[in-house]
């Protein structure tokens, strides 16, 4: 049985494919937080990184400021996405 198509890409090994910055404005999410595995994190603004760079490509450049390691999660901030988006219903 085929399994339904998956909209986000992912690894020959089957890990998920971070998005590109121009994938998540796309969806209305204007932010990304910054995971450090110490427990720091940091939220940013993605205005300062083009469409076509992915959110996995930008991972590697991050050093914490708490514990000195480099290299990141970088996820989108859901948080700070459209509002109007984030909460349905009524
Ligand atoms: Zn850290």
């Amino acid at each position: 049985m085929l399994r339904p198509k998956r909209a986000t890409p992912t690894h020959p090994d089957g890990r998920q494919m971070k998005i590109t910055f121009g994938q998540m404005r796309a969806m209305g999410l204007r932010g990304v937080l910054v995971y450090c595995h110490c427990g720091h994190h940091v939220a940013l603004d993605s205005a300062r990184w083009p469409d076509e760079v992915r959110l996995s490509d930008i991972e590697p450049r991050f050093v914490c400021q708490g514990c000195g390691s480099r290299g990141a999660d970088v996820r989108p901030d859901f948080d700070r996405g459209n509002p109007r988006l984030a909460i349905t219903g009524s």
